[in-house]
């Protein structure tokens, strides 16, 4: 008897968390974070007999919590080479800025690479008596991964965040999907529609320009991992004129150095390796004061300006009406960002700006929206059983309905709810 349960990313986004058991053995797949004050994880399983431990992508609402089993088990942890150093990498920066208490050290870290076994999309590994497990692209960020599990006979799809769209720096995620039994499907963008992609792009130059023309300076606050790379080869395949300069600050600069050392996850290495011959890297205040004097392009974490780089940044240009603000990905209310666009003044750091500067948002998803998603699930053959998580209640509800209308049968767990499979 094998059974599956749903550990987090229930009706929420955060703290992902599935657990597989199969007799005396078991398999967890993400064990992730949830940002609240202190950050939540999921409850913490039985290690003793875990097999391994396979984690989608980096984004700490997957990855968040992976050191404390690691630290707790000698199970291996299986993902892409990019999933593993761009994890430290955030978990690191997590551990640097956490407020609350974590259950983990800052040495724990090291685990998630001493106990990594570097896996390859494609690539079919055995994990203890009882399971299989396989990695397919998932498209949305570099490294990310579906993981799919064999086991008891059934083959269960865990799309971890998946994108089918491809974009400027991330192929697509993996087509025609082999056959599935069940697949536990994320469901963020359930009830949005993105416009197309290329129209986005072309949006985003036309406002990078007109500001730079007009002699002002674009701040970009862009996430780390991803975002801040693709606005970056967006602008080199838009031909950006060599005259305007790039800046890059905050952690997205060590992402850049990851996804050099692992081009075979991105769409175009030559691109992402001409964007990055552009670009001036920022060291320090100095480095940002001249930045913003000269004006261009600046990059800088955090993506719905929460904080890092793009605070100080946001202060200098602020109030000068030639220069302008770019938010690239949706703000989620109650975020600086989202009160920005929606008021044109916002608190930060404790004080209320009045804002001059022009205010744009031009969203480019990492994940593939209603009609994406639907059409990628329906693809997969088998007739699988559906289990929806990784979006808001309304969105998980949103995403069964649809998939029952094509008479799919489709679920909703809730938190630590198992099924037997
Ligand atoms: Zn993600």
């Amino acid at each position: 008897m094998s059974q599956l349960t749903f550990l987090g990313s229930c009706r929420e986004i955060g703290r992902s968390g599935f657990f597989v058991e199969d007799r005396n053995e078991s398999v967890l797949v993400d064990y992730g974070v949830k940002f609240t004050e202190p950050p939540s994880f999921p409850d913490m399983v039985p290690t003793d007999e875990l097999q391994a431990v396979a984690l989608t992508h980096s984004h700490l609402d997957h990855s968040g919590g992976i050191p404390r089993i690691l630290s707790q088990s000698e199970a291996s942890l299986f993902c892409t080479p990019a999933t593993r150093d761009l994890s430290t990498l955030l978990l690191r920066d997590m551990y640097n800025i956490s407020r609350g208490p974590l259950p983990y050290s800052r040495k724990d870290i090291t685990l998630v690479k001493r106990q990594c076994q570097a896996t390859a999309y494609e690539e079919t590994v055995p994990l203890g008596h009882h399971f299989e497990m396989t990695l397919f692209n998932a498209g949305h960020i570099p490294g990310s991964s579906m993981v799919s599990v064999r086991v008891n006979g059934k083959r269960i799809l865990f799309t971890g965040d998946f994108n089918a769209t491809e974009s400027q720096l991330n192929p697509g995620a993996r087509k025609n999907l082999p056959k599935h039994d069940i697949v536990v499907t994320e469901s963020t963008y359930a009830r949005r529609t993105n416009p197309n992609r290329e129209e986005i792009e072309l949006a985003l130059m036309d406002s990078v320009i007109e500001t730079l023309e007009r002699g002002g300076t674009v701040l970009i606050p862009a996430f780390a991992v991803g975002r801040s790379q693709e606005i970056m080869c967006i602008l080199e395949k838009h031909g950006l004129p060599y005259k305007y300069p790039i800046y890059l600050d905050g952690l997205a600069r060590a992402v850049n150095d990851v996804l050099v050392k692992h081009p075979e996850y991105l769409q175009s290495p030559q691109a992402f390796q001409r964007a990055v011959g552009r670009t001036h890297i920022i060291n320090d205040n100095r480095d940002r004061t001249n930045a913003v004097k000269n004006g261009g392009v600046i990059i800088s974490p955090a993506g719905m300006l929460k904080g890092g780089a793009s605070h100080l940044y946001f202060k200098m240009v602020h109030d000068n009406p030639n220069n302008s603000i770019v938010l690239v990905s949706f703000q989620i209310p109650g975020t600086p960002g989202e009160e920005l666009l929606a008021k044109r003044k916002v608190t930060v750091g404790g004080r209320l700006f009045e804002v001059t500067a022009d205010v744009r948002q031009h969203h480019l998803s990492s994940h593939s929206d209603s009609r994406g998603m639907l059409d990628m699930l329906l693809k997969i053959p088998g007739e699988p059983e559906f289990y929806i998580v990784h979006g808001e209640s309304e969105s998980c509800d949103a995403l069964a309905e649809r998939l029952e209308k094509r008479k799919c049968v489709a679920h909703v767990p809730e938190i630590n709810e198992s099924i037997e499979i």
